[in-house]
């Protein structure tokens, strides 16, 4: 069997205390179980597929363009938009064609990339139709002005159809899926959503359980765990009418971290409904109290503020907190906006939100938005078939025929979206309203490992836009590469002012929210790292759910995981002395809604 991860964000490692590569490997944890850990560095296997093909590739593009080869390798040289998604199908195609597993468990992204990744194949199929008509440019041309000359399909797009196919059937057709989701209404209503999206990608696709993680069963005597019995209630239900066929399996919450030995009993607990046979430890060293001092929520005081962190910690709660903190203590006005694919404003500001900004909680200078990608890029796609038409059919009269051909390839590009496309598409976003208003700008941004590529997307449109530019002067004489040109430089201009801004701490900070658990604290520390590489800095830390002695009571569960926050607070504090670190308290429901956002912006806590 194989393990295979396709988040970016890795926690694999992690989980099993074993030093992992970009290739399957024994798990040393259980020897016995015969099973390989494959944690899937996007980067390196997306390259590494790309140099396998590179000459056939480049030679069928050539053909096919007025792009010569000089203008097209530095292109497949530079890192691409979608590259995590288009990683993951190549690693799973690879797995599949071992013929070594008998079964492959995928570990996905958080959500919302995960339904890039289902709508790849379809995606990938469009790219290869593209790249069939590109191969055939000679034959189609020869055809369309006299003699006809037989075609044959090229090998190439041939083996890669069969690669997607099977891909495609396994993802679409014959896999399992386990949805896990935790008992909050925000977290069940984001999966609910993303079913229906993964529903719409196939007839055949469909749910297989759903786990419901971080359970707490049983009456109760704390007054946290009984609101979190209550919350588990709720979305048994939830779950149970709204998709009556699935099985649904309980993780129940030990109050301690599940890693190492622990996972077999913790696999047995979940689906094989085992009760815990385990004792959940409590950490080495007894940790008292922390010197926490109350203070007040930040207000927002640059241009532009990001909020980062893992799927599930609370980000959106803690962006819409920091916005109404600084709405209630300041006169600046605030623009919030989502860029992740499963945003979740409307939930908490409990107001339908679109990707036209509006006001919320009944104050005119409070205003929400959440980016359409798909329909941005659609309205976009149109503007540019419609320059490209227009030019195209000026010049096709004159010597230039072969662009009849380059507007075929143009509008089948220009049909699909693109993966990956959102990351642009957000930069862009981003830039428009840092741009064009006064107040400030705060985004809620998707979970950690596709908000980081999001963030070294800047840079990345940069060096398109340069190699754009040397290619399209080759072909000044045309008027459509001279209007191009000038679109792409323009573009370029405008992201190079993106990216100063972006590294200028007067203007631009990042905020990081996670929880005080062992797995996160170890992935807050990589996100910190590589924030600092990219030149942002991190304004401060919050650590979302914390609980406090006089919440946890005498209950043995919680009183095991306040140990547990306690030891990670004091490890995040003493390696992050320079970073603010905010503690925010458990409230064990849901923010929503003006009211309880106002009772939540009333407290903070900070670590010393
Ligand atoms: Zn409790």
């Amino acid at each position: 069997m194989l393990l295979l991860s396709t988040d970016p964000a890795h926690s694999l490692s992690d989980i099993f205390g074993q030093a992992l590569v970009d290739r399957p490997q024994k798990l040393r944890l259980a020897p016995k179980a015969r099973l390989d850990v494959w944690q899937v560095d996007a980067e390196k296997q997306f390259h590494a597929f790309l140099s396998r093909h590179k000459e056939r590739l480049l030679s069928i593009l050539e053909t096919g363009s007025i792009f010569s080869r000089a203008d097209i390798e530095p292109l497949l040289e530079t890192t691409l938009p979608g590259m995590a998604e288009m990683a993951s199908l190549l690693a799973i195609a690879d797995a599949l064609a071992s013929g070594k597993y008998d079964q492959i468990v995928v570990d996905t992204a958080p959500i919302g990339h995960t339904l890039r990744l289902f709508a790849l194949p379809q995606y990938f199929s469009s790219f290869l139709d593209i790249l069939e008509l590109a191969a055939s440019r000679d034959r189609l041309l020869a055809e369309l002005f006299g003699g006809a000359v037989p075609g044959a399909s090229n090998p190439l797009v041939e083996e890669w159809r069969r690669m997607v196919e099977t891909v495609r059937a396994e993802l679409l057709s014959n896999a399992e899926i386990f949805l896990v989701t935790t008992p909050e209404r925000f977290s069940f209503n984001v999966s609910q959503r993303a079913i229906i999206a993964l529903r719409s990608l196939s007839p055949d696709v469909d749910l297989t359980g759903i786990v419901l993680n971080r359970a707490v069963l049983g009456s109760q005597h704390c007054r946290i765990c009984r609101l979190r019995h209550e919350a588990t209630c709720t979305a048994r239900v939830f779950f149970r009418r709204h998709f009556p066929s699935k099985s649904i399996y309980i993780a129940e919450d030990a109050g301690a971290p599940v890693m190492g030995a622990r996972l077999r009993d913790f696999g047995g607990h979940i689906f094989a409904g085992t009760s815990f046979t385990w004792k959940a430890a409590s950490p080495k060293s007894r940790v008292r109290a922390l010197p926490l001092s109350r203070v007040e929520w930040p207000i927002l005081d640059r241009n532009l503020s990001m909020v980062l962190g893992k799927g599930g910690v609370g980000k959106t709660t803690i962006s819409a907190a920091l916005g109404c903190s600084s709405r209630l203590r300041s006169s600046e006005a605030v623009d919030i906006c989502s860029v992740d694919p499963a945003p979740s404003l409307d939930d908490v500001f409990q107001t339908e939100i679109s990707d036209q900004p509006r006001s919320v909680l009944g104050d005119a200078k409070f205003r929400a938005s959440e980016m359409d990608a798909v329909a941005v890029f659609r309205s976009w796609a149109g503007r540019v078939k419609q320059m490209i038409n227009q030019a195209t059919s000026g010049e096709a009269s004159s010597v230039h025929v072969d662009l009849w051909f380059e507007r075929q390839l143009f509008s089948q590009l220009l049909e699909s979206v693109p993966p990956g496309l959102d990351e642009i598409l957000a930069v862009l976003r981003v830039f428009d309203l840092v741009r064009g208003r006064a107040s400030r700008v705060l985004i809620d941004m998707a979970p950690t490992g596709h908000a980081l590529d999001l963030l070294r997307t800047p840079d990345r449109i940069l060096v398109w836009t340069k190699l754009l530019l040397i290619s399209l002067a080759h072909h000044r004489t045309l008027a459509l590469a001279r209007d191009a040109g000038v679109k792409i430089a323009e573009l370029g201009k405008s992201v190079r002012e993106l990216v100063e801004f972006l590294k200028n701490s007067r203007q631009t900070c990042v905020y990081v929210v996670m929880l005080p658990e062992a797995l996160p604290d170890r992935q807050t520390e990589r996100l910190i790292a590589e924030l600092s590489k990219l030149r942002l800095s991190t304004a401060a830390i919050f650590v979302n759910r914390v609980l406090f002695k006089e919440d946890v009571g005498k209950c043995r569960r919680c009183t095991r995981r306040r140990q547990w926050q306690l030891s990670t607070l004091r490890q995040l504090s003493a390696r992050h002395s320079q970073i603010p670190l905010y503690v925010v308290r458990d409230f064990a429901h849901e923010i929503a809604g003006k009211r309880a956002l106002r009772t939540f912006v009333g407290e903070l806590w900070r670590l010393a």
